[in-house]
């Protein structure tokens, strides 16, 4: 593990650098909760335009969206929510995300568990006036924590008490950057930057070269970064205790909670950034080793092949996965 010293209270997000010589078209949209932009360098789609790509991958987020939100009436999850433990017929890709969801849950020793739902909901950190709830509220939910619940059997999902409500929020932004570099490599594009909220992807090079993903400190002025990652055909996703939060008695409180205490992760990390060729498993990860802390999240992702991690702490520390060094560079600004 390198570890690199940084002045001052550093907060780690991503944000993208590039230059390149053809024109590019964009489109953003506001899904899932958070800001979507794709940027389409170079595509070689005799038929369609690039901005009639764009349009369909925007269609297809909303499709996805109304499978996956928990919030959406009629939604698979709406429907898994309100099945009373009763299988429920889902969409072949809703079944295949929670089973990620599931995978990720056994392999991160159950840090990483969509069936912290109904804390989320508790907690209501996008709500207009959230405040920490009643710690029996918090003691009696936590009973209902359990991934180990959730059985998937083709495309149906069965919820078994005491699993009351599941929430795809940490893994589904990946697994639909997944989605969409299938439709848009699919469409002929052969460059271009998909960025939903904090996940991102870059597909191909820009001009011959990797795309330069920065990394950056939000805390700071005029969203300087503090260096950047260069990656071609990969995913960088970041979580971090910064992107929804509310104040408390000078307190902060997040949005990723610790399944074992119902209280949001506590473990002196300010983010977790994670680079991997599928973006499913970058945001599923960054999340797991968000709650899991810098020592055993260092350890899980040191044990995956083709994954990278930069880890910060609320000392200002940034910490690098093994990988770094030997194939993977961090640049400093
Ligand atoms: P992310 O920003 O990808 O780290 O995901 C955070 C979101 O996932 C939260 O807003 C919750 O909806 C949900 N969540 C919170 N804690 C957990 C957890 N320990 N495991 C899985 N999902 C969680
Ligand atoms: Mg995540």
């Amino acid at each position: 593990m390198k570890k690199l010293f940084l002045s001052g209270l550093i907060f780690l997000c991503c944000m993208f650098t590039t230059s390149c010589s053809q024109e590019p078209v964009d489109g953003t949209r506001f899904l899932f909760n958070t800001i979507c932009t794709l940027t389409v360098y170079s595509e070689e789609n005799p038929d369609e335009s690039a901005e009639e790509i764009i349009e369909g991958a925007f269609d297809l987020c909303e499709e996805y969206e109304n499978m996956f939100s928990r919030t959406i009436e009629g939604s698979d999850i709406d429907r898994i929510n309100n099945s009373n433990g009763q299988p429920v017929e889902v969409s072949p890709d809703t079944a295949d995300i929670i089973g990620e969801a599931v995978r990720y849950g056994e392999i991160s020793g159950g840090a990483f568990d969509i069936t912290t739902a109904p804390l989320s909901i508790l907690w209501d950190f996008e709500g207009d006036a959230p405040s920490v709830p009643p710690a029996g509220e918090i003691e009696e939910l936590l009973k209902t924590v359990d991934y180990t619940k959730i059985r998937v059997e083709g495309s149906t999902v069965t919820l078994e008490p005491p699993a009351k409500a599941i929430d795809l929020g940490a893994i589904a932004k990946g697994y639909i950057t997944d989605r969409l570099v299938e439709y848009l490599t699919d469409n002929g594009v052969t460059s271009a930057i998909i960025s939903l909220g904090g996940n991102i992807y870059a597909i191909g090079t820009s001009d011959g070269r990797p795309f330069r993903i920065g990394v950056q400190d939000p805390a700071g002025e005029g969203g300087a970064i503090l260096g950047y990652v260069e990656i071609s055909n990969k995913s960088v996703v970041t979580s971090g205790d910064y992107q929804r939060f509310f104040v408390q008695d000078g307190k902060v409180y997040h949005h990723i909670l610790d399944p074992e205490t119902g209280y949001p992760t506590d473990n002196g990390l300010a983010s977790v950034t994670i680079i991997s060729d599928r973006s499913t498993d970058g945001d599923a990860l960054s999340t797991s080793c968000f709650v899991l802390g810098l020592e055993d999240g260092m350890e899980l992702v040191n044990g995956i092949d083709g994954v990278e991690a930069i880890f910060v702490d609320h000392d200002g520390n940034m910490y690098f996965s093994d990988g770094f060094g030997t194939g993977m560079e961090f640049v400093q600004a």
